[in-house]
Order: structure tokens, then sequence, then C-alpha cells
């Protein structure tokens, strides 16, 4: 008997789903049978055939045919157990590890022959194979050259446990009638839904790949720009009621400041003013690479609002940043004689302050409100908030930055963000926003100067950080890891501080900072970082966002290798930000090709936007096995760089569907309009943009 899967279905419908698997699946925000079909593939492996073992090499996948010599071994090591071997193959061996598989012990028999696929890892002079799958041998010829999918995975869940799942589903799939009508579909060439689900996940050849891949791409572009338009209707037809005037309030701050403002943040500032004059409601996205100065026209809007009695809110992403935030803005009012009060909101703050804060938002009595996530939650209920900032926005989701202009009665809205996307895209990414882009670095900043190492250049690094200490300056440097972990071989924060700390002479202060750390143990590290009461800070990428320490000129990454271009973008922003001359040291953990000319990349330019182009070049467009650009707009399928032909063709489908039928009442929009309502319910929720 045939049963039909219904995509609503809660997963444990299929077979071999209990209890515990369900919450592993959980873990990856897969809920229902639904859920999983839209849970893609991150990209494609094909397999290659087995080569000689004195063909492998270091930090490739690579799958050698051979035997087991003896019974394996199986060691601990803290919380792990290591089954290890040697796979002959021919005259040669070569090392054979697994983590946490004891059971291989006596599931993989010696003298049998199997093809073992893993990574080739170099330790000293010797090679290692991690964690090979294992293929018979008739198995693996089937393999070879068939697409395999690689999912995201999460602790927990395997890519075998995923296609089991995803086999039930797609077999016992209800076929559902498309949502997007058949003239599009034709028009744009794309395939059937049914289709592009099944082959995403187990594609027949590379050319259905291709299609049911291009078919879930422009559907998520599309379904995303339908619903910003809604949402910007929605703004368009109401008009602002709060009057902001403008106030001598700015022309003192920038006379205050040690600074001129650049041509472009002057332009940018003169839009804004503008607009808070005037009773349409503004939206306006301002985007600026890293350090060209986008904080100081939030702080100038929210005094303006503040000098019209009335709220400003500055919403940011972590409370590192907020705080700095704070301070600055604090530190700003005192120099200018200002009144205006400002309060500090975040999650860790004790439930005593934070009830003070609320009534001080509430009665009106803070006219400046800078905080995290903590400024949306539902106690907390503003006086007359008229204007909503929030910066870096890419770590938000539409809805977050909805939610906070929802606590005002319509508010201005600013986004700030780093992102480096070109303006046609900007314009369609966030269409309902205004695009403004400060495209100017301040002309007392001297370029940052590169280097791309390997680890031998260590000493020599720290030689140089302490002779850039010796002149009042201070260094970051990033670990990719908190701890050690026997799974993952990476620098961590923990053990690399001790190990610098016994390098240095006790007059250097080296400490670390890492996400998992208490938020008041966070701000007292950075705090001291701040005043330079500390030299070297050690940091995971907690440091990442917005960060602002003019006074450390020196960024050391650790295994560079590990971090997608725009977070290494990003990482080395946080030097580069006074008038002296900065320094970023890239340290390479492993010597793949691959590896190198990507940061090399970084290596050539400073530039955001040319690096994201160069990336794109490098990987090319439609490229599914090379690396996403990680961290950044991270659609589910869709990539915005790559895939930026068919955002421009879905731009233009939304926008002639909508002139013909706004609020999709004909007919043959019936579908289309239930679908984009539970996507903007549940699918724009997920969206960091
Ligand atoms: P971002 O755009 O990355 O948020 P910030 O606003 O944090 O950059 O500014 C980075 C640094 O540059 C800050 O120390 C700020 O005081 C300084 N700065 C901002 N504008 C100028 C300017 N026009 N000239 C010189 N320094 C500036
Ligand atoms: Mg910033």
């Amino acid at each position: 008997m045939c049963i039909v899967i219904k995509e609503e279905a809660s997963l444990d419908i299929l077979k071999g789903i209990g209890e515990k698997t369900k919450l592993v699946f959980q873990k990856a925000g897969i809920e229902t049978v639904g859920d999983l079909l839209n849970y893609y593939p991150r990209a494609y492996d094909t397999f290659e055939e087995p080569v000689e073992i004195e063909n492998l090499a270091d930090g490739r996948i690579q799958a050698v045919c051979g035997f087991i010599e003896k019974t394996l071994s199986i060691r601990h090591a803290g919380r792990f157990q290591i089954a290890s071997g040697k796979i002959r193959c021919g005259s040669d061996t070569v090392a054979v590890v697994w983590f946490n598989m004891p059971y291989l012990r006596n599931t993989v028999k010696p003298a049998l022959r199997y093809v073992f696929r893993g990574r080739v890892k170099k330790k000293g002079q010797q090679l290692t194979l991690e964690q090979p799958a294992i293929f018979d041998v008739f198995q693996y010829e089937e393999k070879v050259r068939q697409l395999q999918p690689v999912y995201p995975l999460v602790s927990g869940l395997t890519a075998h446990m995923l296609e089991k799942a995803l086999r039930q589903a797609i077999d016992g799939m209800d076929l559902t009638r498309d949502y997007l009508p058949s003239d599009l579909r034709k028009e744009q060439e794309l395939a059937e839904y049914n289709f592009a689900v099944q082959q995403i996940h187990f594609p027949k050849d590379i050319q259905a790949m291709h299609l049911a891949r291009r078919r879930l791409v422009f559907d998520e572009f599309f379904l995303f720009i339908l619903a910003l338009q809604r949402l910007k209707s929605a703004r368009e037809t109401v008009f602002h009621s709060y009057e902001i005037e403008k106030t001598p309030d700015t022309d003192s701050i920038l006379r205050q400041l040690p600074y001129k403002l650049t041509g472009a943040q002057q332009r940018v500032w003169h839009q804004i003013e503008g607009e808070l004059q005037q009773k349409k409601v503004m939206a306006r996205l301002i985007q600026g690479d890293v350090g060209s100065g986008k904080t100081i026209l939030a702080f100038l809007a929210l005094v303006q609002a503040a000098a019209n009695q009335a709220q400003g809110a500055l919403m940011v992403p972590t409370e590192v940043l907020a705080r700095q935030h704070f301070e600055a803005f604090q530190d700003l009012m005192e120099r200018c004689h200002l009144p205006y009060q400002a309060v500090l909101l975040t999650g860790s703050l004790p439930a005593k302050e934070k009830r003070k804060i609320c009534e001080q938002i509430e009665s009106g009595q803070a006219s400046v409100i800078i905080g995290t996530h903590a400024l949306i939650q539902e106690k907390v209920t503003y006086h007359q908030l008229v204007l909503v900032i929030t910066d870096e926005q890419h770590r938000f989701g539409v809805k977050q930055r909805e939610a906070l202009a929802y606590k005002g009665e319509l508010p201005h809205t600013v986004v700030m963000s780093a992102t480096p996307i070109p303006r046609t895209l900007a314009v369609i990414l966030y269409g309902d926003l205004d695009v403004s882009v400060i495209d100017e670095l301040p002309a007392s900043r001297l370029p940052i100067k590169n280097c791309v190492v390997g680890t031998s250049y260590r000493k020599k690094a720290y030689a140089f950080i302490q002779k850039e200490i010796q002149q009042g300056h201070q260094a970051y440097i990033i670990c990719p890891m908190v701890e050690e972990s026997e799974v993952i071989e990476a620098e961590n924060v923990i053990d690399y501080t001790d190990r610098l700390r016994a390098h240095y002479p006790e007059s250097i202060r080296v400490e670390y900072l890492h996400g998992k750390m208490k938020a008041n143990e966070k701000n007292e590290i950075m705090e001291r970082f701040l005043k330079n009461e500390i030299q070297v800070l050690i940091s995971t990428t907690v440091i990442e966002v917005g960060v602002n320490v003019p006074n450390a000129t020196v960024m050391m990454i650790e295994n560079a290798e590990r971090f997608g271009l725009a977070q290494l973008h990003q990482l080395r922003g946080r030097v580069g930000r006074g008038a002296a001359q900065s320094y970023c040291m890239m340290v390479r953990g492993n010597d793949n090709q691959a590896v190198a000319e990507r940061l090399e990349i970084l290596n050539k330019s400073n530039d955001g936007f040319e690096i994201a182009r160069k990336d794109l070049k490098l990987r090319g467009p439609g490229d599914l096995f090379g690396i996403r650009q990680s961290g950044l707009l991270d659609f589910q399928i869709a990539d915005v760089f790559a895939d930026a032909d068919v955002m421009q063709s879905a731009s233009e489908a939304a926008a002639r569907i909508l002139k013909e039928d706004p609020e999709l009442q004909s007919e043959k929009h019936l579908y289309l309009q239930k679908k984009l309502t539970s996507y903007m319910k549940n699918g724009l929720e997920n969206l960091n943009i």
C-alpha cells in the first residue's frame, strides 16, 4: 500500500525516526517533512577513482582501494575513542584513524578489500587518512561520477541519516500543485517544482541538478522579493506624523569631532537629515565598507530625534558592540555638553537594573536607547519612538528589523551594513529600502599592509607584535576554536593564550575573549583592551562585528583557511581604524593550493567589493563544488553573487506579476498567494540579510 506523506507531517512519520533522532533533526531546524525536503545540499561531490598511496596529497579528499592489515586498535583520548590501523594497497601502506567509531573494530574485516575515502592529513612526515567512509568495491564503482549531495550537518546528524529519511520522504511525497503559474514557468524556462525537489537531492545527472537548482534559486529570490514588496507597500501608504526638525546640536557635534566628515559621509548625512524632516517615513540602508565611519551618522540621527523630545533606538548584534556604542555615545554627549540621556539595554543585565531601564524608556526619560535583541522583547515599551537604527544588519533578519520598527508608530528606519554587494543587487535585495553608499574611507587612513604566511613565521610575527606594542599599539590574534578538540585540528584561544604568555615578558598583558564567556567577563576584557591595559587580545570571531579600538594596529589570524573571505575581511577591518599604519597577518594551517589562491585575493586587496568580485571569479558563477560565501546573506540555496542573473530575472518577474495583480487575487495566483503567506510567516524569519 502506498501512503502519501504530506509536507506538514511531523518527521516521525518516517520509518527509523524515533524520539531521539527527531531531536537530532530538530537541531538542524528540521521539524516537518517539508523542512526535510527543503534542507538542500550545500554542494555536490563526485567520487573519483581510487588512487595509489604514493599519489595521496595532504588536505585532499581521496580514495584508496586496499585492506586493513590487522584488526584495528582502539585507544582512549579524553572523551574520544580513536580506532587506528594501516591500510595496505600493493606494496605501500597508509595510516588510518576514525574517531568515536569503536565498533569498526568488529565490522571492518582485515584482509577484505574495501575502498576507503576520506581526508588526507599530514602529521610530521606521515600521511593519515582521517575518518574515511568505507565502501565495498562494487558499490564504489557505482558511485564514481555520480553526484553526491553534501549536506550541512550538525552534531549527531549524518549524511546517511539524511539520505535515508529523504529517500522515504521523496518516494512517498504527495505531488503538490506547482504554485508558480505555468506561463511564468514557461517564460523563465523553469523546471517543475516536484521535479526540482527530487533532483536537488538525488540528481540523475549534472544537467538535472542544474535545472532543479535554478528553479529553487529562482523561487527563493522570487518569494523574498514579493515579501519585501509587501512590506514596502504597507509602509508607503502611511505618513509619519511626528516632525523631526533640524537641530543646532548637529553643528556643535561636528565642530567637536577630532576629524572632518568625508565627502561621502556628508552626502549621506544630508540625505538622512533631509528625510527626517519629511512627512513620509524614511527607510534607508547605509552601505559602507568596514571603517568607513557609519557610526557617527547613526549618532547624529539619534541626537536629532532626542532634540525633538522623542526617542531613537540603535540595535546591534552583540553585547560587546552595544556597550561600545553606548560608551562612545555618552562620551560624545559629555564632550559636546548635550543633555540627552542614553541607556544601554542588553540581555545580561541583572533583572533589577533591566526593570529600571525599561521604566526610563517607558516614561520617556531616556531618549537614546542602545542595545541588543533585548530592545525588541515584548516587555519593552517605548514612549515616543520615532527613529530605529540597526547596525550590522546582515546579522539580523528582516523580521527583527521590522520588530523594532513595530515598537514605534511607523518610525523612521535606518539600517547599516558593511556587506559588499554591488548597488544593482542591493537595490533588489533591499527592495523595501532606499540605498545610500559611503564609498570613501577617511583620507587620513593608511592602507593595511597584509601578508599570508605559514606557521613557521610565528616567531617573527610575535617579535613584530612586540615592536608595535613598544610603540604603544595593540594587537588581536584570532583562533578558530575556543578550546582543544580531538576532531578538529585548529588553534584554540585557551592554549594559545598560555603559550603566548609564556613567550612574552610579563609587562605585555595577554588575555582572551570568546563567545562562551559570561557577558560581564567579556565586557570587562573589552573595556581593559580599550584602555590599553591589555596589549594582546586572543579571540574567536566574537570580535568580528563592529568592534572599534583604533589603537590596535595588528591583526593576526591563525588557521586563516578556516574562514570565508567575507569574514576575513571583517576581521581585518578591526585594524586600520586610526591614523597609524596597520598590519594583517594571515597564518595558513596547511599548504592547500586552493586555499592559497583564496587568501591571495585578500592579500592583494583591502576593498570589500573587489574581494567579493574576485572571489566569485575564482569560484566561477554557479560553481557548486566550491566554497560558498559564508556568514553573509545566507539564503537557503541561492548565492547572491553567483546567482545574480537569476535574482535579476526573479525581480523583473515579481514586478510584472505585481503590476498585473497587486494583491495576487486572480485564480492563477491562488497557490502563489498561499505560498507567499506561509513564506512570510516562516521563511523570512531564518534569513539574515
Ligand atoms: P564602521 O563604518 O566600520 O562602523 P566606524 O563608524 O566604527 O566604522 O568608524 C571607524 C573609526 O573611524 C572610528 O574610530 C571613527 O571615530 C573614525 N572615523 C569616522 N569618520 C571619520 C572621518 N571622517 N575621518 C577620520 N576618522 C573617522
Ligand atoms: Mg560599525
